[in-house]
């Protein structure tokens, strides 16, 4: 076992008062030993100062590489306190919920273990898989649909199945429907798109697919799939139809909201959730990662734009980098200011690891004493379709990698943007080109611009390259190769809205109509990955 010597209470103690001056001396005081993924990891708690092993490690997407971030058991229970009150907030704004179950669509990865046999697996996947969420005490406001042997399928075809399932045949008691994300919602739509004629198949019948082989799954779903003609007529009947606007309320006519964030970059799928559910309410409940739940919304029936969150101050050490200031002096939880934006920074109680978690926030006012922020954006994220977060170098790298193909052809990439497109399920990534085809005789096959798509996922980061392989949340990558003198169109545009000539630069990343509807109307062919990247499981050393 590791020796540690601390030779300073006085600083322990700054740490339990919270003065923040005391920190950064702490922070290298208290140097955790053995922080190697292959010792035997230890971690002070800072509450007791007692030693207690890392028990389990989280798998985040914060930077675009999976991370690595220690956890220990306790650090569970305070997230369970943070979950334990989004429904008395909720129940402040939407009286009745007791009455009904919810919906949710839940999922749990496959875990993997560091070279040192600790367990390493997503925050989501080690909460429901822990007793606090296994073994609940029931609450009649938080009843779900779905069984906990289909959420804790790790087979993402199976366990959306049977949650869907299950959601279909209570569809009468469902109050709300929902996912972490609003992404991972309208995954759930398109299944039910894809495969709504098994499943009224199995309603009917009350046979479960031979699909479904997961021992717990199928003998769960025993006890719950009863023949019920009625009920598979309905199903087919609205899902048959081409129209599927109001999909949600039409299914489920008791929902009184949907559960999902859509703040961030999930705000990209408002209309789209807005189109299926008939224009229910949203609620954003939380703001959480995987290096730690920061705090909640104490209005979530407001409207997607005016969400803000309260940092819960028990969650971790909290400080503030302000965005616009010569200094990087730290600001603390206490003294952020109103209009004023920060990047998040904190301090876990998991082993005092400090995080930059690269969220950006906005101060929107206070509760109480307690600040409240509006997510603004995360730094440098280009684009993002689901947990995937692509930054603007990483593109830049991926294109130059697909641009070598071009080579033999005598060809380059003069300029590039990309989007976004999450019109359709799953989004995929959509890169606009603007070629310098030297020899016409000779340009690049439609081929030779397919493999260009998949040369430029290859090297980008292995949570986009998973969403691709493993979870089939993104689709192929496209490439639209647009006519010579687009984006010098784009920049005219740019500038007769105000843009200095000086300074203009080619967005990378385009969102806004009036510049789609150019780049789109100047497109002269299209393009898609042929195959899939290249992912397994593994973290890349
Ligand atoms: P991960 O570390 O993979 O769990 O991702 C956590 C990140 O997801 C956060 O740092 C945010 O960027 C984003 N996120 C989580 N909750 C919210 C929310 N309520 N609104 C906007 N973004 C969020």
């Amino acid at each position: 076992m590791p020796r540690l010597s601390i030779s300073n209470g006085s600083s322990l103690m700054e740490l339990r008062t919270g003065k923040h001056s005391s920190l950064e001396s702490l922070l290298s005081l208290m140097k955790i030993y053995s922080l190697r993924f292959n010792a035997s990891p230890m971690v002070i708690s800072p509450l007791s100062f007692q030693l207690i092993p890392f028990q389990s490690f989280s798998l985040g997407t914060s930077a675009g590489e999976r991370k690595l971030m220690p956890t220990i058991h306790e650090e569970m229970d305070r997230r369970q306190l943070l979950y334990s009150l989004l429904m008395p907030v909720m129940n402040l704004y939407v009286p009745g919920l007791d009455k009904g179950k919810g919906l949710y669509f839940l999922f749990v990865k496959a875990e993997t273990k560091t070279p040192g046999g600790l367990l390493a697996r997503p925050v989501l996947t080690s909460y429901y898989n822990s007793d606090h969420f296994k073994t609940r005490p029931y609450d009649p406001f938080n009843v779900y649909t779905s069984p906990n042997e289909a959420i804790l399928c790790v087979d993402s075809f199976q366990s959306m199945y049977a949650q869907m399932l299950c959601g279909l045949i209570m569809r009468n008691e469902v109050l709300r429907v929902g996912a972490v994300f609003a992404s991972g919602l309208l995954r759930a739509i398109h299944f039910l798109q894809n495969n709504w004629k098994q499943l009224a198949h199995d309603i009917a019948t009350g046979t479960l697919n031979p699909k479904i082989t997961d021992a717990p799954v199928r003998e769960c779903m025993r006890k719950i799939l009863k023949p019920n003609p009625e009920l598979a007529q309905f199903v087919t009947m609205e899902c048959y139809e081409e129209n599927w606007e109001c999909i949600i309320k039409r299914i489920w006519p008791r929902t009184k909201y949907l559960d999902v964030i859509v703040t961030g970059a999930m705000a990209q799928y408002i209309p789209t959730l807005e189109y299926y559910s008939g224009g229910l309410p949203m609620a954003c409940t939380m703001y959480a990662s995987s290096e730690c739940y920061f705090g909640l919304n104490l209005n979530p029936m407001c409207k997607p734009s005016e969400v803000t969150y309260t940092i819960m101050p028990n969650m971790a050490y909290f400080e503030f980098l302000p965005r616009e200031s010569s200094t990087s002096c730290l600001v603390d939880l206490a003294d952020v200011e109103v209009g004023k934006e920060y990047e998040l920074i904190l301090t876990t109680y998991a082993g005092l690891c400090r995080y930059r978690v690269g969220d950006i926030l906005r101060v929107t006012g206070f509760h109480n004493a307690a600040p409240q922020f509006r997510f603004i954006r995360r730094k440098n994220v280009l684009l993002s379709i689901e947990s995937d977060k692509t930054d603007e170098a990483e593109l830049q790298n991926a294109i130059e990698n697909a641009s070598l193909l071009l080579k033999e052809f005598n060809t380059s990439v003069v300029e590039y943007t990309s989007y976004a497109d999450t019109k359709q399920i799953p989004g995929h990534y959509v890169i606009y080109w603007e070629l310098l085809v030297k020899d016409s005789a000779n340009a690049p096959t439609d081929d030779v611009l397919n493999r260009c798509c998949l040369q430029i996922e290859e090297p980008l980061n292995s949570v986009y390259r998973q969403s691709r392989v493993a979870d089939n949340s993104t689709g192929p990558l496209e490439i639209r190769v647009v006519e010579n003198g687009t984006f010098e169109e784009l920049m005219d545009y740019a500038i007769s809205r105000g843009a200095s000539i000086n300074q203009y630069e080619v967005p990378r990343c385009v969102s806004f109509t009036p510049i789609m509807e150019l780049l789109n109307s100047r497109v002269v062919s299209k393009h898609f990955s042929p195959d899939l990247p290249h992912w397994t499981p593994e973290r890349r050393r």
